[in-house]
């Protein structure tokens, strides 16, 4: 590692005038994804803003019909929170499926959205359910966040600060995980309701990214017969010692499928 500044700010506009203040400075949240990096040497920040401190960055509550969870908020609080179970139990569910113990108990969704590695978890509900991502400065729609690998929308001085997700009808998740990482090789997130019916698939791409002719498919005829002859062409899919392209695509119908199943 190499040295840097270290602060815990206690409120949101605090972190992003730290962030602001300097432009080498990093947010940190549960820290799963930064700190390796920093302990190998491939990031070096002058300063490191922990969000831990900040209690407006936490909490799950409902308002109406939509579902707000707070940037700072763990894994396992989202697969124990008994108002997740309630209002989106897919959310739950996929919390409960990523990494293990250690990461689930320390990774934050809001560090998850804002990382987005292409084989996470939490951006397939994020464009899956049409969620809003709130930050320090503005409301920004789930289809305009994801940009590509590794990369939102956020600028360097905006923080995530909470996750609305939209209620949905209905919504299933399957994910073929990395045996090792639990990371995903290829995932599918689908759901129907105030967002329309959406299909996220993630993990296969560089970038979570929405099937169109699955979401065509399943408009007409909720079922997992109508995504089950759709081929996800390989053309820009990922391809490494974990999986081939053409192996990746058909796993995007098999998960599609089987998230249509889980939906019920
Ligand atoms: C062994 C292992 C297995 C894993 N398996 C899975 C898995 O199966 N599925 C999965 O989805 N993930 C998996 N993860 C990732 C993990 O779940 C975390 O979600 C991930 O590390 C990012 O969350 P974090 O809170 O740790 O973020 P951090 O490491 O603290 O931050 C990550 C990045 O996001 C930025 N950031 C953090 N919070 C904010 C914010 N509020 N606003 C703006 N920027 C912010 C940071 O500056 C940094 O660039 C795994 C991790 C490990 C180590």
């Amino acid at each position: 590692m190499y040295d840097f500044d270290y602060h815990k700010p206690t409120t949101v506009a605090d972190a992003v005038a730290l962030l602001a203040a300097d432009p080498d400075a990093k947010a940190v949240s549960g820290g799963h994804t930064l700190i390796p990096a920093l302990k190998h040497r491939l990031n070096k920040p002058t300063s490191l803003v922990d969000l831990s401190g900040i209690a407006e960055m936490r909490g799950i509550r409902r308002e109406g019909n939509a579902l707000i969870i707070g940037a700072f908020t763990r894994h396992a609080e989202v697969a124990s929170s008994e108002v997740v179970q309630a209002a989106i139990p897919v959310l739950s569910f996929m919390a409960a499926h990523i990494g293990d113990n250690q990461v689930r108990n320390r990774g934050t969704i809001g560090g998850s959205v804002s990382n987005n590695d292409p084989a996470a978890d939490y951006p397939a509900a994020v464009l899956g359910l049409g969620a809003i991502v709130h930050t320090s400065s503005r409301k920004i729609p789930a289809d305009e966040f994801f940009l590509g690998m590794f990369t939102t929308a956020l600028e360097p001085d905006e923080l995530l600060v909470a996750i609305e997700f939209p209620i949905p009808e209905k919504a299933g998740y399957a994910k073929m995980k990395n045996p090792a990482s639990r990371y995903v090789m290829a995932g599918a997130l689908v759901s129907k309701g105030p967002a329309g019916v959406r299909v996220a698939i993630n993990g296969a791409a560089s970038c979570v990214f929405r099937q169109a002719e699955m979401e065509a498919a399943l408009a007409a005829n909720w079922s997992p017969e109508a995504v089950a002859g759709i081929q996800q062409p390989a053309d820009d899919l990922n391809s490494d010692i974990h999986g081939s392209a053409e192996y990746r695509a058909h796993l995007v119908t098999v998960m599609a499928k089987r998230a249509v199943v889980n939906a019920g």
